[in-house]
Protein backbone atom coordinates (compact mmCIF):
# COMPACT_ATOMS: atom_id res chain seq x y z
CA UNK A 1 0.00 0.00 0.00
CA UNK A 2 2.74 2.58 0.77
CA UNK A 3 4.06 1.95 -2.88
CA UNK A 4 0.90 2.86 -4.38
CA UNK A 5 0.99 5.74 -2.12
CA UNK A 6 3.88 6.75 -2.65
CA UNK A 7 2.95 6.83 -6.64
CA UNK A 8 0.02 8.85 -5.96
CA UNK A 9 1.84 11.43 -3.85
CA UNK A 10 4.70 11.43 -6.57
CA UNK A 11 1.82 12.31 -9.06
CA UNK A 12 0.05 15.19 -7.10
CA UNK A 13 3.58 16.50 -7.18
CA UNK A 14 3.99 16.26 -10.79
CA UNK A 15 0.47 17.23 -11.24
CA UNK A 16 1.03 20.35 -8.90
CA UNK A 17 4.47 21.03 -10.95
CA UNK A 18 2.24 21.78 -14.10
CA UNK A 19 -0.66 23.28 -12.39
CA UNK A 20 -2.37 20.40 -13.86
CA UNK A 21 -6.47 19.80 -12.70
CA UNK A 22 -7.75 16.20 -13.06
CA UNK A 23 -10.74 15.84 -14.85
CA UNK A 24 -13.63 13.03 -14.49
CA UNK A 25 -14.88 12.46 -17.58
CA UNK A 26 -17.63 9.88 -18.89
CA UNK A 27 -17.81 9.20 -22.84
CA UNK A 28 -18.02 5.37 -22.88
CA UNK A 29 -16.59 3.24 -25.32
CA UNK A 30 -19.28 3.16 -27.41
CA UNK A 31 -19.36 6.51 -28.13
CA UNK A 32 -19.74 6.79 -31.75
CA UNK A 33 -17.25 8.68 -33.45
CA UNK A 34 -18.23 12.14 -34.47
CA UNK A 35 -17.40 14.33 -37.18
CA UNK A 36 -15.02 17.29 -36.69
CA UNK A 37 -17.75 19.67 -35.57
CA UNK A 38 -17.71 23.32 -34.83
CA UNK A 39 -21.00 24.78 -32.63
CA UNK A 40 -21.88 28.03 -30.97
CA UNK A 41 -23.11 28.09 -27.49
CA UNK A 42 -25.36 31.31 -27.21
CA UNK A 43 -25.10 31.52 -23.66
CA UNK A 44 -21.96 32.16 -23.78
CA UNK A 45 -18.88 34.16 -26.05
CA UNK A 46 -17.10 31.09 -27.61
CA UNK A 47 -17.92 27.64 -29.16
CA UNK A 48 -17.40 23.69 -28.70
CA UNK A 49 -14.54 22.57 -31.41
CA UNK A 50 -14.71 18.32 -31.61
CA UNK A 51 -13.01 15.81 -33.86
CA UNK A 52 -12.59 12.50 -34.00
CA UNK A 53 -9.69 10.31 -35.03
CA UNK A 54 -8.80 6.47 -35.05
CA UNK A 55 -5.01 6.64 -33.58
CA UNK A 56 -2.98 3.87 -31.15
CA UNK A 57 -5.68 1.71 -32.67
CA UNK A 58 -8.63 3.33 -31.14
CA UNK A 59 -10.99 5.86 -31.65
CA UNK A 60 -9.54 9.44 -30.00
CA UNK A 61 -12.64 11.54 -29.63
CA UNK A 62 -11.93 15.34 -28.27
CA UNK A 63 -14.46 17.89 -27.30
CA UNK A 64 -13.18 21.32 -26.65
CA UNK A 65 -14.90 24.62 -25.23
CA UNK A 66 -12.79 27.73 -26.77
CA UNK A 67 -13.04 31.59 -27.25
CA UNK A 68 -11.72 32.08 -30.51
CA UNK A 69 -11.66 29.53 -33.69
CA UNK A 70 -8.05 29.80 -33.79
CA UNK A 71 -7.64 28.31 -30.31
CA UNK A 72 -10.66 26.06 -30.56
CA UNK A 73 -8.83 24.61 -33.90
CA UNK A 74 -5.45 24.63 -32.19
CA UNK A 75 -6.22 22.66 -29.46
CA UNK A 76 -8.16 20.14 -31.08
CA UNK A 77 -4.63 19.76 -33.22
CA UNK A 78 -3.11 19.56 -30.07
CA UNK A 79 -4.43 16.61 -28.81
CA UNK A 80 -4.55 14.44 -31.80
CA UNK A 81 -0.79 15.41 -32.40
CA UNK A 82 -0.03 14.38 -28.49
CA UNK A 83 -1.76 11.07 -29.36
CA UNK A 84 0.27 10.64 -32.30
CA UNK A 85 3.82 11.66 -30.59
CA UNK A 86 2.99 8.80 -27.74
CA UNK A 87 2.01 6.19 -30.49
CA UNK A 88 5.07 6.75 -32.25
CA UNK A 89 6.73 6.30 -28.81
CA UNK A 90 5.01 2.93 -27.30
CA UNK A 91 3.49 1.07 -30.06
CA UNK A 92 4.56 -2.08 -30.47
CA UNK A 93 3.58 -2.38 -33.99
CA UNK A 94 5.63 0.54 -34.72
CA UNK A 95 9.47 -0.73 -35.86
CA UNK A 96 11.15 2.54 -34.47
CA UNK A 97 8.92 3.28 -31.35
CA UNK A 98 11.19 2.97 -27.94
CA UNK A 99 9.27 0.56 -27.04
CA UNK A 100 9.91 -1.71 -29.89
CA UNK A 101 13.65 -0.96 -29.42
CA UNK A 102 13.43 -2.33 -25.26
CA UNK A 103 12.14 -5.22 -26.72
CA UNK A 104 14.34 -6.29 -29.54
CA UNK A 105 17.51 -5.24 -27.81
CA UNK A 106 16.57 -5.38 -23.47
CA UNK A 107 17.37 -9.07 -23.27
CA UNK A 108 21.20 -8.14 -24.17
CA UNK A 109 22.42 -5.04 -23.24
CA UNK A 110 20.96 -1.88 -20.56
CA UNK A 111 19.39 0.10 -23.17
CA UNK A 112 19.07 4.19 -22.42
CA UNK A 113 15.33 5.54 -22.73
CA UNK A 114 13.63 9.07 -22.74
CA UNK A 115 12.78 10.02 -19.25
CA UNK A 116 8.68 10.16 -19.84
CA UNK A 117 8.73 6.17 -21.32
CA UNK A 118 11.32 5.71 -18.02
CA UNK A 119 8.47 6.92 -15.61
CA UNK A 120 6.04 4.81 -16.96
CA UNK A 121 7.63 1.63 -16.57
CA UNK A 122 8.61 2.62 -13.10
CA UNK A 123 4.96 3.04 -12.33
CA UNK A 124 4.12 0.19 -14.31
CA UNK A 125 6.11 -1.66 -11.78
CA UNK A 126 5.20 0.19 -8.71
CA UNK A 127 1.37 -1.25 -10.01
CA UNK A 128 2.40 -4.52 -10.48
CA UNK A 129 3.96 -4.27 -6.85
CA UNK A 130 0.83 -3.07 -5.14
CA UNK A 131 -1.22 -5.44 -7.58
CA UNK A 132 0.21 -8.42 -6.80
CA UNK A 133 1.43 -8.81 -10.02
CA UNK A 134 -1.93 -8.32 -11.71
CA UNK A 135 -0.76 -5.25 -13.80
CA UNK A 136 2.37 -6.48 -15.18
CA UNK A 137 3.24 -4.96 -18.50
CA UNK A 138 5.69 -8.24 -19.24
CA UNK A 139 2.45 -10.10 -20.16
CA UNK A 140 3.44 -9.28 -22.93
CA UNK A 141 6.49 -12.36 -23.10
CA UNK A 142 2.99 -14.15 -23.88
CA UNK A 143 0.24 -11.52 -25.11
CA UNK A 144 2.11 -10.46 -28.31
CA UNK A 145 1.22 -14.41 -29.54
CA UNK A 146 -2.81 -13.37 -29.71
CA UNK A 147 -4.04 -11.48 -32.76
CA UNK A 148 -7.45 -11.07 -32.05
CA UNK A 149 -8.11 -9.66 -35.68
CA UNK A 150 -6.71 -12.85 -37.21
CA UNK A 151 -8.31 -15.17 -34.30
CA UNK A 152 -5.15 -16.64 -33.70
CA UNK A 153 -4.07 -17.45 -29.83
CA UNK A 154 -1.00 -19.33 -29.13
CA UNK A 155 -1.53 -22.95 -27.82
CA UNK A 156 -1.53 -24.31 -24.05
CA UNK A 157 1.73 -25.75 -24.36
CA UNK A 158 3.64 -22.35 -26.30
CA UNK A 159 1.99 -20.83 -23.40
CA UNK A 160 3.53 -22.73 -20.68
CA UNK A 161 7.15 -22.43 -21.96
CA UNK A 162 6.91 -19.04 -22.17
CA UNK A 163 4.97 -18.55 -18.78
CA UNK A 164 8.40 -17.71 -16.59
CA UNK A 165 8.80 -14.49 -18.72
CA UNK A 166 5.29 -13.01 -17.33
CA UNK A 167 6.84 -11.53 -14.22
CA UNK A 168 7.72 -7.04 -13.68
CA UNK A 169 10.73 -8.53 -11.42
CA UNK A 170 12.73 -9.50 -14.68
CA UNK A 171 12.53 -5.25 -15.54
CA UNK A 172 15.61 -4.12 -14.37
CA UNK A 173 14.97 -0.19 -14.20
CA UNK A 174 18.60 1.51 -13.79
CA UNK A 175 17.70 5.30 -12.46
CA UNK A 176 21.13 6.27 -12.67
CA UNK A 177 21.54 5.40 -16.63
CA UNK A 178 17.90 5.78 -16.97
CA UNK A 179 17.97 2.30 -18.62
CA UNK A 180 16.43 -0.38 -19.02
CA UNK A 181 17.53 -4.48 -19.21
CA UNK A 182 15.54 -7.86 -19.18
CA UNK A 183 17.34 -10.16 -17.06
CA UNK A 184 14.92 -13.08 -18.97
CA UNK A 185 15.73 -13.65 -22.13
CA UNK A 186 12.12 -14.05 -23.34
CA UNK A 187 10.44 -11.02 -21.91
CA UNK A 188 8.63 -8.77 -24.50
CA UNK A 189 6.45 -5.80 -22.66
CA UNK A 190 3.48 -3.90 -23.85
CA UNK A 191 2.02 -0.84 -22.40
CA UNK A 192 -1.63 -1.45 -23.93
CA UNK A 193 -2.58 -1.24 -19.97
CA UNK A 194 -1.58 2.41 -19.37
CA UNK A 195 -0.22 4.20 -22.55
CA UNK A 196 -3.56 5.39 -23.39
CA UNK A 197 -4.76 6.83 -19.80
CA UNK A 198 -1.27 8.73 -19.93
CA UNK A 199 -1.95 10.08 -23.44
CA UNK A 200 -4.85 12.00 -22.13
CA UNK A 201 -3.69 12.80 -19.09
CA UNK A 202 -0.85 14.67 -21.60
CA UNK A 203 -3.11 16.08 -23.46
CA UNK A 204 -5.36 17.94 -20.46
CA UNK A 205 -2.38 19.44 -19.27
CA UNK A 206 -1.81 20.47 -22.90
CA UNK A 207 -5.02 21.60 -22.74
CA UNK A 208 -4.85 23.25 -19.56
CA UNK A 209 -1.82 25.00 -20.72
CA UNK A 210 -3.41 26.67 -23.77
CA UNK A 211 -6.09 28.47 -21.42
CA UNK A 212 -8.79 25.75 -22.21
CA UNK A 213 -10.78 25.54 -19.32
CA UNK A 214 -13.68 23.20 -20.41
CA UNK A 215 -12.56 20.05 -22.58
CA UNK A 216 -13.43 15.97 -23.18
CA UNK A 217 -10.39 13.71 -24.32
CA UNK A 218 -11.31 10.17 -24.68
CA UNK A 219 -8.99 7.30 -26.09
CA UNK A 220 -10.86 4.45 -26.16
CA UNK A 221 -12.18 3.66 -22.64
CA UNK A 222 -9.94 6.20 -21.06
CA UNK A 223 -11.51 9.74 -20.73
CA UNK A 224 -10.51 12.97 -18.66
CA UNK A 225 -12.58 15.96 -18.05
CA UNK A 226 -11.62 19.39 -18.17
CA UNK A 227 -14.07 21.60 -16.28
CA UNK A 228 -18.05 20.63 -16.92
CA UNK A 229 -19.96 20.96 -20.58
CA UNK A 230 -21.92 24.00 -20.47
CA UNK A 231 -22.50 24.51 -16.68
CA UNK A 232 -23.30 21.01 -16.13
CA UNK A 233 -21.90 17.78 -15.40
CA UNK A 234 -20.51 15.39 -18.79
CA UNK A 235 -22.09 12.19 -19.16
CA UNK A 236 -20.03 9.47 -19.55
CA UNK A 237 -20.88 6.01 -20.28
CA UNK A 238 -19.73 2.84 -18.92
CA UNK A 239 -21.01 0.28 -22.03
CA UNK A 240 -23.48 -2.35 -21.76
CA UNK A 241 -20.18 -5.43 -22.08
CA UNK A 242 -22.84 -7.55 -24.00
CA UNK A 243 -24.80 -4.65 -26.33
CA UNK A 244 -22.86 -1.97 -27.54
CA UNK A 245 -25.88 -0.16 -28.21
CA UNK A 246 -26.55 0.00 -24.65
CA UNK A 247 -24.81 1.92 -21.80
CA UNK A 248 -24.99 0.01 -18.49
CA UNK A 249 -24.23 3.12 -16.53
CA UNK A 250 -24.25 7.09 -17.06
CA UNK A 251 -22.15 9.01 -14.40
CA UNK A 252 -22.37 12.64 -14.32
CA UNK A 253 -18.80 13.94 -14.12
CA UNK A 254 -16.56 17.30 -13.93
CA UNK A 255 -13.12 17.76 -13.58
CA UNK A 256 -11.65 14.53 -12.72
CA UNK A 257 -11.03 11.05 -15.42
CA UNK A 258 -12.54 7.78 -16.00
CA UNK A 259 -11.36 4.48 -17.69
CA UNK A 260 -13.55 1.18 -18.09
CA UNK A 261 -11.67 -2.16 -19.11
CA UNK A 262 -13.54 -4.04 -21.11
CA UNK A 263 -13.59 -8.17 -22.34
CA UNK A 264 -15.52 -6.50 -25.65
CA UNK A 265 -13.04 -4.48 -26.78
CA UNK A 266 -10.92 -7.07 -28.58
CA UNK A 267 -11.43 -10.17 -28.49
CA UNK A 268 -12.22 -13.67 -31.10
CA UNK A 269 -14.60 -16.34 -29.99
CA UNK A 270 -14.22 -19.73 -30.23
CA UNK A 271 -15.77 -22.98 -29.47
CA UNK A 272 -18.04 -20.85 -27.81
CA UNK A 273 -15.56 -19.23 -25.47
CA UNK A 274 -14.40 -15.70 -25.51
CA UNK A 275 -10.59 -15.11 -26.06
CA UNK A 276 -10.65 -11.51 -25.07
CA UNK A 277 -7.41 -8.78 -24.69
CA UNK A 278 -6.78 -8.79 -21.11
CA UNK A 279 -4.78 -11.52 -19.51
CA UNK A 280 -3.80 -12.95 -16.29
CA UNK A 281 0.06 -12.67 -15.77
CA UNK A 282 -0.26 -16.29 -14.08
CA UNK A 283 -2.11 -18.07 -16.81
CA UNK A 284 -1.19 -16.27 -19.96
CA UNK A 285 -5.00 -16.49 -20.64
CA UNK A 286 -7.80 -14.40 -20.91
CA UNK A 287 -9.25 -13.18 -17.06
CA UNK A 288 -12.76 -14.22 -16.81
CA UNK A 289 -14.36 -13.64 -13.72
CA UNK A 290 -15.54 -9.80 -14.55
CA UNK A 291 -16.98 -8.21 -17.73
CA UNK A 292 -15.78 -5.06 -17.12
CA UNK A 293 -14.23 -2.40 -14.94
CA UNK A 294 -14.77 1.38 -14.26
CA UNK A 295 -11.67 3.03 -12.48
CA UNK A 296 -13.03 7.01 -11.64
CA UNK A 297 -10.25 9.05 -10.06
CA UNK A 298 -8.35 11.77 -10.64
CA UNK A 299 -5.30 10.48 -12.88
CA UNK A 300 -5.87 8.63 -16.09
CA UNK A 301 -2.63 7.19 -15.92
CA UNK A 302 -3.93 4.96 -12.69
CA UNK A 303 -7.60 4.49 -13.54
CA UNK A 304 -6.12 2.72 -16.40
CA UNK A 305 -3.61 0.66 -15.04
CA UNK A 306 -6.35 0.43 -12.09
CA UNK A 307 -8.81 -0.91 -14.18
CA UNK A 308 -6.81 -3.08 -15.82
CA UNK A 309 -5.61 -4.78 -13.19
CA UNK A 310 -9.14 -4.97 -11.10
CA UNK A 311 -10.05 -6.86 -14.23
CA UNK A 312 -7.70 -9.22 -13.57
CA UNK A 313 -7.95 -9.54 -9.61
CA UNK A 314 -11.69 -10.30 -9.69
CA UNK A 315 -14.42 -8.51 -7.72
CA UNK A 316 -13.44 -9.29 -3.49
CA UNK A 317 -10.00 -8.40 -4.55
CA UNK A 318 -10.15 -5.47 -6.91
CA UNK A 319 -12.69 -3.72 -4.68
CA UNK A 320 -10.10 -4.39 -1.53
CA UNK A 321 -7.69 -2.50 -3.33
CA UNK A 322 -9.44 0.73 -4.74
CA UNK A 323 -10.96 0.80 -0.83
CA UNK A 324 -7.80 1.46 0.28
CA UNK A 325 -6.57 3.72 -2.74
CA UNK A 326 -7.89 6.88 -1.70
CA UNK A 327 -9.38 9.10 -4.21
CA UNK A 328 -10.42 6.00 -6.66
CA UNK A 329 -13.41 4.77 -7.17
CA UNK A 330 -14.51 1.51 -9.20
CA UNK A 331 -18.12 0.28 -10.76
CA UNK A 332 -17.41 -3.53 -11.32
CA UNK A 333 -19.98 -5.43 -13.97
CA UNK A 334 -19.18 -9.44 -12.75
CA UNK A 335 -19.54 -12.61 -15.28
CA UNK A 336 -22.95 -12.47 -14.18
CA UNK A 337 -23.82 -9.24 -15.04
CA UNK A 338 -24.01 -7.72 -11.12
CA UNK A 339 -22.95 -4.86 -10.43
CA UNK A 340 -20.42 -3.93 -7.62
CA UNK A 341 -19.62 -0.47 -6.02
CA UNK A 342 -16.58 0.63 -4.14
CA UNK A 343 -17.34 1.49 -0.80
CA UNK A 344 -17.45 5.88 -0.88
CA UNK A 345 -18.83 5.56 -4.33
CA UNK A 346 -22.54 6.86 -3.63
CA UNK A 347 -20.92 9.96 -3.76
CA UNK A 348 -20.53 10.16 -7.54
CA UNK A 349 -24.09 9.66 -7.57
CA UNK A 350 -24.99 6.79 -10.07
CA UNK A 351 -27.76 6.44 -11.96
CA UNK A 352 -28.67 3.25 -13.27
P1 LIG B 1 -8.27 -0.77 -23.64
O1 LIG B 1 -8.61 0.64 -23.30
O2 LIG B 1 -7.44 -0.98 -24.86
O3 LIG B 1 -9.46 -1.71 -23.54
P2 LIG B 1 -7.38 -1.68 -21.11
O4 LIG B 1 -7.04 -0.63 -20.15
O5 LIG B 1 -8.64 -2.43 -20.90
O6 LIG B 1 -7.25 -1.15 -22.57
O7 LIG B 1 -6.19 -2.68 -21.13
C1 LIG B 1 -6.14 -3.75 -22.05
C2 LIG B 1 -4.78 -3.79 -22.64
O8 LIG B 1 -3.83 -3.91 -21.58
C3 LIG B 1 -4.56 -5.01 -23.51
O9 LIG B 1 -4.91 -4.75 -24.84
C4 LIG B 1 -3.07 -5.25 -23.33
O10 LIG B 1 -2.34 -4.39 -24.20
C5 LIG B 1 -2.81 -4.80 -21.92
N1 LIG B 1 -2.88 -5.88 -20.90
C6 LIG B 1 -3.56 -7.05 -20.96
N2 LIG B 1 -3.43 -7.76 -19.82
C7 LIG B 1 -2.62 -7.02 -19.02
C8 LIG B 1 -2.09 -7.20 -17.70
N3 LIG B 1 -2.39 -8.28 -16.96
N4 LIG B 1 -1.30 -6.23 -17.19
C9 LIG B 1 -0.99 -5.11 -17.92
N5 LIG B 1 -1.45 -4.90 -19.15
C10 LIG B 1 -2.27 -5.82 -19.70
MG1 LIG C 1 -6.09 -0.12 -18.60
Amino acid sequence: MNNLKAIFFALLFVCAGINFSVVNYAYGASEKSLPHTESEDKSEHGAWYSDSRGIMGTNIHTEIWAQSPQLGRAAVEAVMQEMQRINQLMSPYIDSSELSKLNRLAAHSEVPVSSELFELLQLSVGLSEETQGAFDITFASVGYLYDYRQKQRPDSQTIQSLLDAINYRHLQLNPNSQSVAFTHPKVKIDLGGIAKGHAVDNALSILKNMGIEHALVTAGGDTGLLGDRNGRPWKVGIRDPRNHQKQAVVLPLENTAMSTSGDYERYFEEDGKRYHHILSPKSGESSYEVQSVTIIGPRSTLNDGLSTAVFVLGVKKGINLINRTRGYEAIILDNQRRLHYSRSFEAVNVQN
